[in-house]
């Protein structure tokens, strides 16, 4: 499975690099959950290894590999990629794992069971934005590309119109960020990344974000623009963006910030992580990645 072309070659190792970016955030981020790990969370010392990765990077996997072998997202194929590597036991929310099972083991239809959840309003999780990252960084200064694409990915599982707004709100911020044209201000980075974002109550708390930028205190910033508590993608995204991009080029204060703050720590580190990550010099140190559950066989291309 090698790129067919010297340029996806290029797209391939900057998704590869956001992927372990999104993986070390995932995983070290979810030892946090685990209670004897909390002092080691406000101290910023290293739980014990190995750090296991969640459906964040599972998920994120399949985006990858998707784009690897089809150069765009085909969402037949990456419905598909979903459903065949879904591990029960990587924290997938219920309604994701019920949907995943049924395509793998029922053959049902992704479109009929994405539309049909909670009533036919579709997922507003923060699923489809918590694996994105890879792709904005495959699309690296082409932002509008990113964002169609990104919200055909989410679409696979999550078709309320916030959890869409989500991913193209991550996907657009990593193309952006690792694209030649990224201003060095971070709110202007976010401003570029706002024009892409449909109206929605994540458009107005990257808004907030914005107006945020200069505030130190992570918990009152937490406090405000959520950090993922109600796992919704409007309750999600904003925050890691604040973070990102505040921390554009440092991976490890990006990523204690962010976990620091609380919530669903996995998934905000693992959307801060993959969009820091995604840019040269932002990758997380040798002794992290090492101390990191390595990718699966199948979404290993370097
Ligand atoms: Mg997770």
């Amino acid at each position: 499975m090698n790129p067919a072309t010297p340029a996806e070659g290029e797209r391939l190792s900057r998704a590869m690099a956001a992927l372990r970016g999104l993986a070390v955030g995932d995983a070290l981020g979810s030892q946090f959950f685990v209670p004897g790990n909390h002092s080691a969370l406000q101290e910023g010392t290293l739980p014990p290894a190995p750090w296991a990765w969640t459906d964040d990077t599972e998920m994120a996997c399949s985006v990858v590999a998707v784009l690897a072998t089809h150069g765009g997202v085909d969402q037949d194929a990456l419905a598909r990629s979903f459903a065949e590597h879904h591990d029960f036991d990587r924290g997938y929310g219920p309604a994701v794992n019920r949907m995943l099972r049924l395509i793998r083991q029922e053959g049902a239809d992704w479109r009929e069971l994405a539309a049909g959840l909670f009533d036919g309003q579709g997922s507003w999780g923060n699923g489809a934005a918590m694996r994105v990252a890879p792709l904005g960084a495959w699309y690296a200064g082409e932002p509008e590309l990113a964002a169609r694409q990104a919200e055909l990915s989410a679409l696979t599982t999550h078709h309320h119109h916030e959890a869409v707004a989500g991913a193209v709100a991550v996907a657009a911020t990593a193309a952006i960020a690792v694209g030649p044209d990224c201003p060095a201000d971070a709110g202007r980075l976010l401003g570029a990344v706002l024009d892409l974002v449909p109206p929605s109550a994540v458009h107005a708390g990257v808004r907030r974000a914005v107006d945020m930028l200069d505030y130190d205190d992570v918990a009152t910033v937490a406090a405000v623009l959520g950090c993922g508590r109600r796992t919704s993608a409007q309750d999600t995204v904003p925050f890691a963006l604040w973070s990102a991009a505040r921390h554009l080029g440092d991976y490890e204060r990006a990523f204690w910030t962010t976990a620091r703050a609380g919530g669903d720590v996995d998934t905000t580190c693992a959307i801060v992580g993959g969009i820091v990550a995604s840019r040269p010099g932002g990758e997380p140190s040798r002794t992290w990645t090492d101390r990191t559950e390595a990718l699966p066989e199948w979404a290993r291309w370097s």
